[in-house]
């Protein structure tokens, strides 16, 4: 074997050549030739797009308005020779690039932690078993089974096909989905003709396959295309884009005003040049939101984060915006509302109702006829439907530490299990029987089939689905001695009576056939099959969704139940879990009656879609958007794909989830659960508040303090603070403060409040309001205590000592103030806040202390020490300005929830 991948054509060999080639066998690699392997090839993984140079990356920390203000006032302060402010100058500087610089790290680390877990797996055999593997260790000779929906995960040749279309835009281009089959093409045919290969990174769009790994990590055909792999997120939402935007315009905005008002200061000649151009300095730095965007890009990253660990992973992040604002949830039932785990409890033929109990997915148990027990191996038409069961079925049962865990589709597992316990050795079985076509599972056409031989020129085709389809299928019923009329209206009412206890009901039937048959088609199935009965399973519904359906429902979101599932089986679950209108479902036969129109009208009432198909989900997906809400949908198959794109917040199953559902979804659940999409929508509207606290925080913050400057400036008074001052508060308030709030937990009532209106503006007359109000208390207080300083004669240095102070200080209380927007921020917990918060108030405080009292940072800040009682009065300040904010929002919940406008 050569690494070469050149050396080989392998869409022109047979595929025993292949195999020779590649030393593989169809039964798969062992461990031990796999390990070593590894090592020769390496991880199957394509190589990383360069990551930019981290000095770079620092350098860019520089790249920006403020900084570069900055420094032309350095240099201009050099030309005066105020090497002080020079030094400070520059100190602000350096620390603001630091601080942003590892900032960024820690957003970037936050991301990437995150695209890792999002790794795909791949089904591989090894050893003769089925595994399910990451899709990193696959090395060349490796055997892979495909499925529709699958990503392909390496570059495969394929040594059987059924039914196999592969989308292979990414490569060639061509949009719509290629056939595959086991045709050798000629050594010089393109990539997209080479209908024997199928190449990793493409999607198979519908059948199955099994093929041999050629090719693996850099050397498949997509490892040759670089820069297709540069699937980098950027940290943003539309959000936090206009915010940048914002801030950027107000950055031009002050700076103008900065401009007007020195030339005016050079005009009147109130302050001489140098302390006006300062004080200008000052102004710009005090009022340019410059930490803002960086604050927003944690606070997204910390949304991330803080939804991974809820198992909701985040893969576009303006979704992050739209899980705030999702006012519907459809959902599927199986494994999200329910816990996926399932087993036969009941079992029907023509005659009887036979119920079993075991435990798990261990293959025995009893099983019992009228409540005595009894032997399967009595009950010939009972063995023929276990038999039927474990050979239309692609799950296998694996053995460890003594339980019996399902490799494949629970359900098939469950039946599985059902075949050992009525007698059947499903191994043994399929080996005897074995499968020379197939017609796959399809959520639109429920049902599957598999033919297969065994070595007694015998040649049956067993067939598995939803009752109505398969007795639709049926032209009679198997008795114990042979063949009777079907009678349908017997099944239907046992597939009912079976599907009200919430049991996922099958149906089984079989056909014999001439054994030179061996390949399958539609037509051998349709209208030919003899009924051999049902099959009812048990699906827990998952105890932590009817909390969260609850918890929905307090939050004004809407949940509804969209399933492939039995109507009854629906309506079961659906009352369970506390579906609001358990009562009424509606079919997918019901919906393709309706127009539009109608729909639009029945969507709202109704809460469970029972046998739909997947185009059924677009369909709700558009009516339910055309009441103006916004939807949360999820998904697993690749049917799904156009519904998952089309809502507002495509959720798809990281389980049992398709590759191609996950590549269409803006979030992967990693649990498929019910509860962690409404986690997700918590956590979403968490990072909403909490960007909206940022915000508030700090706007008002800037203007105030810039307020302070212009009115002396404008007024000709002295700076009741030097610029210099103004750069040490923000240096270490605006980006410590602020910070803090990126960290703020859920607000208690944050699921007691309906969804947040779509386009709800940011910066609305409410924010605009506190602006006002906070930058003019900030004024008065500024003013006031400065005022009272100079009267009584404390001297310059020490009132505006006192000034800075007391700007730290309000800035505290603002915060407090914030963390607590739609309620009161006076309770013991509201005041005991996070650990984070405690961070930066004790930091913030301490830095304070040092420029207040240690006579190195005095020399350079003209800072003198504050008496206790003079900083009493500064606390003093303080508190009677939180108590005007917080009397003012309180008035204002009070107001708004009189008139029905907040909850
Ligand atoms: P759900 O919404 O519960 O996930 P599905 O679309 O998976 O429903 O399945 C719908 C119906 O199709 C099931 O109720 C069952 O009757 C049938 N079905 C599901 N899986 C299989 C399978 N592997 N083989 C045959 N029939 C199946
Ligand atoms: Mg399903």
């Amino acid at each position: 074997m050569t690494k070469n991948r050149n050396e080989h054509l392998w869409h022109e060999m047979p595929d025993k050549v292949v195999l020779q080639t590649l030393k593989a066998t169809s039964a798969g690699l062992d461990e031990s030739e796999v390990k070593s392997r590894l090592e020769i090839y390496g991880a199957n993984l394509l190589p990383e797009p360069p990551k930019s140079n981290v000095f770079i990356l620092f350098l860019l920390q520089f790249h920006n308005i403020l900084i570069y203000v900055l420094l032309g006032s350095a240099i201009i302060t050099a030309f005066l020779a105020h090497w002080l402010d020079t030094f400070v100058i520059m100190a602000v500087v350096v620390a603001n690039a630091i601080i942003g610089f590892i900032q960024e790290g820690k957003a970037e680390k936050a991301m990437d932690a995150i695209r890792h877990m999002l790794a795909p797996r791949a089904a591989v055999l090894r050893d003769g078993e089925r595994h399910s593997v990451e899709g990193k260790t696959l090395v060349p000779g490796d055997i892979v089974l495909l499925e529709a929906g699958d990503k392909v995960p390496a570059d495969i040749r394929l040594l059987s096909a059924y039914g196999m279309l592969v989308q292979e835009a990414i490569l060639t281009g061509e949009s719509l989905p290629v056939e595959k089959n086991l045709n050798t093409v000629a050594a010089a045919a393109p990539l997209g003709d080479r209908s024997c290969m199928v190449f990793s990174g493409t999607l198979v769009a519908s059948g199955q396959g099994k093929g041999v790994v050629v090719a693996t990590g850099k050397d498949t055909e997509i490892g040759h295309i670089s820069g297709l792999l540069s699937d980098v997120q950027v940290l943003t939402t539309p959000l936090v884009q206009q915010m940048g935007i914002f801030a950027k315009r107000l950055t031009a905005l002050i700076i103008l005003i900065a401009a007007l008002l020195l030339f005016y200061g050079t005009f009147t000649e109130h302050h001489d040049f140098p302390e006006l151009f300062m004080a200008v300095v000052g102004l710009s730095v005090a009022a340019i939101p410059e930490g803002l965007p960086a604050v927003l890009t944690i606070t997204l990253a910390i949304g991330v984060q803080a939804m991974a660990k809820r198992n909701a992973i985040v893969r576009r992040l303006p979704a992050i915006e739209t899980l705030g604002s999702v006012s519907v949830i459809c959902t599927d039932k199986t494994g999200t509302l329910t816990r996926n785990e399932m087993m036969v409890s009941s079992a029907v033929t023509h005659l009887h109702l036979f119920s079993l109990d075991g435990t798990g997915y261990e293959p025995k148990g009893t099983l019992r006829l009228a409540e005595a027990e009894v032997n399967g191996k009595e009950h010939a038409v009972l063995e023929e439907l276990a038999l039927a069961a474990a050979l239309c079925n692609d799950a296998s049962l694996k053995h460890s530490d003594g339980v019996f865990m399902v490799e494949g589709d629970p359900m098939e597992g469950a039946l599985l299990a059902f075949a050992g316990k009525v007698g059947i050795d499903a191994p043994q079985q399929l080996a005897a029987w074995v499968r020379t076509d197939a017609i796959p599972f399809d959520a639109k056409h429920r049902f599957m089939a598999t033919l297969n031989h065994d070595h007694e020129h015998h040649a049956c085709v067993f067939v598995k689905g939803a009752p109505e389809r398969i007795l639709g299928m049926c032209k009679d019923q198997r008795t114990e001695g042979g063949i009777e009329a079907l009678n349908t209206a017997y099944w239907h009412e046992k597939a009912d009576s079976i599907a009200s206890l919430g049991q996922r009901v099958l149906a089984i039937a079989v056909k014999s056939t001439s054994p030179e048959h061996t390949t399958l088609e539609y037509t051998d199935v349709e209208g030919s099959l003899t009924m051999l009965g049902l099959v009812g399973m048990i699906d827990p519904p998952r105890i932590e969704a009817i909390s969260a359906v609850r918890e929905c429902h307090t939050a004004g979101i809407r949940v509804k139940m969209i399933t492939g599932d039995h109507t009854k089986t629906a309506a079961a679950i659906g009352k369970h879990i506390g579906l609001q209108n358990s009562d009424s479902v509606l079919t997918g036969v019901d919906l393709d009656k309706m127009d539009d129109a109608a729909l639009k009208l029945a969507v709202l009432e109704c809460d469970i879609f029972a046998r739909t198909s997947p185009e059924h989900k677009l369909r709700l997906v558009m009516a339910l958007q055309s009441h103006g809400m916004t939807v949360a949908m999820t998904g697993d198959g690749v049917n799904d794909t156009p519904a998952l794109k089309r809502a507002d917040a495509g959720i798809a199953m990281g389980g049992k989830g398709s590759e191609a559902a996950k590549e269409a979804a803006e979030i992967v659940l990693v649990d498929d659960n019910f509860a962690s999409i409404v986690a997700a929508v918590r956590e979403g509207r968490t990072v909403y508040d909490n960007i909206k606290k940022v915000i508030s925080w700090t706007l008002p913050t800037n203007a105030g303090e810039a307020m302070t400057i212009i009115v002396a400036l404008l007024f000709g008074m002295t700076l009741p603070m030097t610029a210099i001052q103004i750069l040490w508060i923000n240096l270490i308030t605006g980006i410590t403060l602020g910070l803090a709030l990126a960290f703020e937990p859920t607000e208690e009532n944050t699921m007691r409040r309906p969804p947040r209106p779509r386009e709800e503006a940011l910066i609305n007359l409410e924010l605009l309001w506190h602006i006002v109000l906070v930058s003019f208390l900030i004024l008065c207080g500024v003013y006031g205590i400065y005022t009272y300083a100079m009267n009584q004669e404390y001297g310059i240095d020490l009132a505006r000592t006192m000034v800075i102070n007391l700007l730290v200080v309000i800035e505290i209380f603002h915060l407090f103030f914030i963390r607590n927007i739609y309620s009161t921020s006076l309770t013991w917990k509201a005041v005991r806040g996070t650990k984070v918060v405690w961070i930066v108030v004790i930091i913030v405080t301490l830095a304070q202390f040092a420029i207040t009292y240690t006579p190195f940072l005095q020399g350079i800040f003209s800072t003198q020490s504050v008496s206790l009682l003079q900083g009493m009065l500064i606390i003093g300040i303080g508190v009677v300005f939180f108590i005007i904010v917080e009397t003012e929002k309180q008035i204002r919940l009070r107001l708004f929830n009189q008139s029905g406008l907040r909850v």
